[in-house]
């Protein structure tokens, strides 16, 4: 029966008919799985082709290879990733869209991390957001793009930003180095409103001075913020502990370890700005007197503090030592090196350690898992003649979630040991 054109009128048009079509992309047989699994990449390889071209930067959907649809993504042909996939459902990709992920993002930091006021909004995969960042610095956001779909959609992601948190300003900090697999230059500066890129803010208790434009990640570690806290604790049970923070930046740990009752740390970092900003954050908190920052290669310095001569033996001096280096893996060939340096520095940290004294430790490369990391730990402490007790097990902090069907979301591990000899 034909209806009458006012009845057509009331009736709402279905939601396809109010989008743009979209090219597709028919994934090869056998590629499907992972996608559905929930992993967001798409490599030029697993595709079978295109039903029409897509420009760099659109949305297209993918389906499989009996073209089942399997979701939304940004297109790239520039970048080995062709496709990273944003929805499983055809929904546009619009402000309102980025608003309600963002939203949904910002409930997991309010549950995980409930009295953070410095943290990280979004963080890529790790929410459903392939090519994004957003970092909380106070009332300060800090905008990473790292995709070509999300860089040509920074307008709408600020706009959404503004909405749900009215920051003082938002910056941008593309100055990475995966933006260029995207064919994407470097820019870095002020999109909205007006700040300093110099601000104090607070982590836990302590406050920091970060370096938004200049520092190192977008300027502080972030994922350490719940470390930080743990290892205080840790370390609180040791009063007047004489304590090391290698690797110590602008002194995340070496803070937070005076600050838990610590009678001195030293703290060495390679770069002379995060060792000034050091000491200044140590003054900042009134901590001057129990803190030493020095500009030193962590490798170099325990060297020098462990060769002994001949007829002499290395005195352990300190009650904890903290290992917290960078990445030494671009990629999986790094991994045997990057192993032979984090056997290097913890067997020379076990040399300085006393008897009953706290080891704690990071790795924050994807390629080295806690397993293997762990069993790096044992060879130096073998060649040590260490024995190890295994008091805590660390992972990054929640603002920075694991999704173990995406592995590369799971980075950073950390363990603290005791030396029971
Ligand atoms: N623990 C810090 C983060 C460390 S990131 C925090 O919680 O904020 C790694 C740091 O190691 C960087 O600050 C970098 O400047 C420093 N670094 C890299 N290689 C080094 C080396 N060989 N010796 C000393 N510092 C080094």
């Amino acid at each position: 029966m034909a209806s009458s054109p006012a009845a057509n009128e009331r009736r709402p048009l279905p939601v396809y008919k109010l989008m743009e079509p979209l090219a597709t992309v028919l994934l090869k047989p056998g590629e499907a799985d992972r996608v559905v699994a929930g992993h967001p990449w798409i490599y030029q390889g697993t595709i079978l082709r295109l039903t029409q071209p897509a420009l760099d930067g659109e949305v297209v959907q993918v389906k499989d290879h009996r073209q089942r649809f399997l979701g939304i993504g940004f297109f790239n042909s520039k970048s080995k990733i062709h496709v990273r996939m944003l929805a499983t459902e055809r929904v546009p990709v619009d402000e309102a869209f980025f608003e309600h992920a963002i939203r949904s993002a910002i409930a997991v930091r309010h549950k995980h991390l409930p009295n953070a006021t410095t943290f990280r909004v979004v963080n890529a995969e790790g929410d459903v957001l392939s090519g994004l960042v957003v970092d909380k610095y106070a009332d300060v956001l800090v905008l990473q793009t790292s995709s070509l779909g999300m860089d040509q959609r920074k307008t709408m992601i600020v706009a959404a930003l503004q909405r749900i948190l009215s920051p003082r300003a938002i910056l941008e900090r593309n100055d990475i180095a995966s933006r260029k697999f995207e064919g994407l230059p470097n820019a870095n500066g002020v999109l909205t409103g007006q700040c300093d890129p110099q601000l104090a803010v607070q982590l836990n208790q302590l406050q920091f001075e970060a370096d938004l434009l200049g520092g190192q990640k977008t300027g502080l570690y972030l994922d350490q913020q719940v470390n930080y806290q743990r290892v205080g604790r840790l370390l609180a049970r040791s009063q007047g502990a004489q304590v090391l923070d290698c690797f110590s930046f602008v002194g995340g740990f070496a803070l937070h370890a005076a600050q838990a009752g610590a009678a001195h740390v030293h703290a060495l970092d390679q770069s002379a700005e995060a060792v000034a900003a050091g000491v200044r954050n140590a003054a900042a908190n009134g901590l001057a007197a129990k803190c030493s920052f020095e500009a030193a290669n962590v490798f170099d310095w325990l060297k020098a503090q462990t060769i002994a001569k001949p007829n002499e033996k290395v005195i352990p001096r300190f009650d904890a030592v903290i290992l917290d280096p960078p990445s030494f893996t671009r990629n999986r060939s790094a991994v045997p090196d990057a192993l032979r340096g984090y056997k290097e520095i913890h067997l020379r940290a076990l040399k300085l350690l006393k008897t009953g004294g706290t080891l704690v430790t990071f790795c924050c490369s994807h390629h080295v898992d806690a397993a293997t990391f762990q069993d790096v730990i044992l060879a130096a402490a073998f060649d040590a003649r260490r024995l190890l007790r295994r008091v805590a097990v660390y992972t990054q902090s929640p603002d920075h979630p694991v999704i173990p069907a995406i592995p590369e979301t799971e980075y950073l591990k950390g363990f603290a040991f005791e030396a029971v000899r």
